[in-house]
């Protein structure tokens, strides 16, 4: 008479996790955005700081403060790494 009783309970125990365990992955689905928004929060002049330049050699969008920075014919143009603006230089020249 008891076992059955606690088979019972440990299945809407398991029943329950399951339900649990689905609605936080379904709820972690939408957090990355949450996240994302709260952490740009903290910077709000991000457009500013972030503001994205093309490089002419691959193509990359790279932000402007962490782009390399190069003068071509007192043009300033912005690469993705070093590799980049070297081999831009060298094709250029
Ligand atoms: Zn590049």
């Amino acid at each position: 008479m008891g076992p059955p009783v606690c088979l019972e309970m440990i299945r809407l125990v398991i029943a329950g996790i399951i339900v649990y365990v689905v609605y936080r992955l379904s709820k972690s689905l939408f957090a990355p955005s949450e996240k994302i928004l709260k952490g740009r929060s903290g910077g709000t002049s991000r457009i500013k700081g972030e503001e994205l330049v093309k490089d002419p050699c691959c193509g990359t969008y790279v932000p402007i403060n962490s782009a390399h920075k190069a003068t071509l014919n007192g043009k300033t143009l912005y690469f993705c790494s070093r590799e980049c603006l070297e081999k831009y230089m060298k094709e250029n020249n």
